[in-house]
């Protein structure tokens, strides 16, 4: 049987044809049905059905009059993130929160819906792109207000997309996709921000759908690359160890940097097989290290993303490759990023602990841009912290004191774990992490990444 919905003026549903008699006779309200079928449950404001109801008729009365609407797309930042750390039931709160702070800095008339987890959908009929930027801001900092939920303290932002009704989309589908992609942009833009869409948005998607349909062949092409990136003692200078870090030339698009490609990589799963690759290129180059140096026995560190420790049986990886090659367990470094270690902790700690037999080293990646706290880190057996360019970068020239920086050293080393700066580029910088009392250092200063033959030509010593 057939169904249509039929809407009175205040898009109310007005009825179901062929299924309507049916409801009447069970004498349930058509304002109860329509908000069954029309609202989010949760939050109590318009769900996707809704939304494209709406849009729908907005597009068809705005072709007849020739007005614009502007849609904007919204999705919390981290919010899974929030969710398996804290709990469903604080993720729950933090999303009704969420939209009633936005329904209340909204105008009556303008549409507001729900239409994913944590994805948002705001409509703006007739609003001028200077009023519906303070409004976008305004909204951020509504998002950004600090909650109490079950006793977390709690702050959240919004990774934003906007588009115009008809330029970037003539249909609901068309508009979404556009805003789709605006608001990836932002993510990639470091997200808690708002990106009008344009053209070039869905060209570098071309792109990137291009790469990911070509990074499967690349790997058995052998068109990726490892570098070696030296890791060097801050007082003297002598190298101690050296990072992989994955090259890709692409036969037309050229140069990728990783910071494109492993993001998309996660994204198809390919990383798995490109990670595999890593772990055996690094261990194959340890090898023959070995042998070059008089058994020098360097360490190598190798970069694992998110997935590829969740996905991967990286035990069983490491310890075939390990035996393949002949090397011991103790030259390889693992550097894993904050967010590995809070999506399921106690389940990772117990993946992390297996990988330690098997002698292997495990760094903190890009430490502190992420969620540890204390408590956390204790409970780890990290061997290595990584501090992020971003607090080398804070070393004021004039030999001032940076705060963080100096609190990170000292935790680091009170927890008994090696400090490690990364993206040094000035000697004043080396200086300043000497007098603090940092180990090791990376940075362009002594040495960028290099190839193979090059690492080797360097830093063999005979
Ligand atoms: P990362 O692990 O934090 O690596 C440090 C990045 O900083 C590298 O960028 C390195 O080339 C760069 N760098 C080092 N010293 C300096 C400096 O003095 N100044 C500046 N401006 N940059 C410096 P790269 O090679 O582009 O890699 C970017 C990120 O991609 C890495 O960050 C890592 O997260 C990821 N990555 C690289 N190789 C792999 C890999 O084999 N597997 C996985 N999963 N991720 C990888
Ligand atoms: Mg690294
Ligand atoms: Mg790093």
């Amino acid at each position: 049987m057939t169904e249509y919905l039929v809407f009175d003026e205040e898009n109310n549903i007005h009825g179901i044809e062929g299924i309507v008699r049916n409801i009447t006779e069970h004498s349930v309200t058509k304002k109860r049905i329509s908000s069954m079928l029309y609202s989010d449950t949760l939050t109590g404001i318009s769900n996707r059905l809704h939304l494209e109801t709406l849009m729908e008729k907005l597009i068809v009365d705005n072709y007849k009059k020739n007005n614009t609407f502007s849609m904007l797309f919204l999705d919390l930042d981290h919010f899974k993130h929030i969710n398996d750390t804290l709990g469903h039931d604080v993720g729950d709160i933090l999303l009704q929160e969420v939209a009633e702070n936005i329904s209340n800095s909204i105008r009556q008339e303008d549409i507001f819906a729900r239409i994913g987890g944590d994805e948002f959908v705001i409509i703006f009929k007739d609003m001028k792109e200077e009023q519906l930027v303070m409004t976008v801001e305004k909204l951020m900092k509504v998002i950004h207000n600090l909650r109490t939920i079950n006793e977390y303290k709690l702050r959240v932002t919004a990774s934003i997309g906007i588009v115009m009704y008809p330029q970037d989309g003539k249909s609901t589908v068309d508009l979404m996709k556009s805003a789709d992609i605006a608001m990836y942009e932002s993510k990639k833009r470091g997200r808690n921000t708002y990106t009008f869409f344009q053209n070039k948005h869905s060209d570098s998607l071309q792109n990137e759908l291009q790469m990911m349909q070509d990074m499967s062949l690349s790997v058995d092409n052998n068109e990726f690359e490892l570098h070696y990136q030296p890791k060097v003692l801050v007082k003297g200078n002598q190298v101690i160890a050296a990072e992989a870090l994955v090259r890709w030339e692409h036969p037309t698009l050229g140069h990728i940097s990783p910071k494109e490609f492993i993001p998309l990589a996660e994204n198809t799963g390919l990383i798995l097989k490109l990670g595999r690759w890593v772990v055996k290129e690094v261990c194959k180059f340890i090898s023959s290290f070995n042998v070059l140096s008089n058994n020098q026995k360097m360490n190598i560190s190798i970069n694992i993303s998110i997935r590829q420790f969740q996905q991967e049986n990286l035990y069983e990886v490491l310890k075939e490759n390990i035996a393949k090659y002949g090397i011991d367990g103790s030259q390889i470094s693992l550097e894993i990023t904050e967010s590995i270690m809070m999506e399921n902790f106690d389940e990772m700690v117990e993946k992390l602990n297996k990988i330690k037999t098997l002698g292997v080293y495990i760094s903190l990646d890009d430490f502190g841009t992420g969620y540890s706290t204390l408590s956390y880190l204790s409970k780890l057996s990290i061997d290595e912290l990584k501090i992020d360019k971003a607090f080398v970068d804070e070393i004021p020239i004039n030999g001032d004191s940076t705060i963080v920086l100096d609190t990170i050293i000292a935790m680091g080393k009170t927890l008994n774990m090696s400090v490690v700066a990364e993206g040094v580029e000035h000697e004043y910088q080396r200086q300043y992490l000497e007098d603090k009392g940092c180990d090791i250092y990376q940075g362009y200063l002594f040495s960028k990444p290099l190839m193979e033959d090059a690492y080797v030509d360097a830093y063999v010593v005979d």
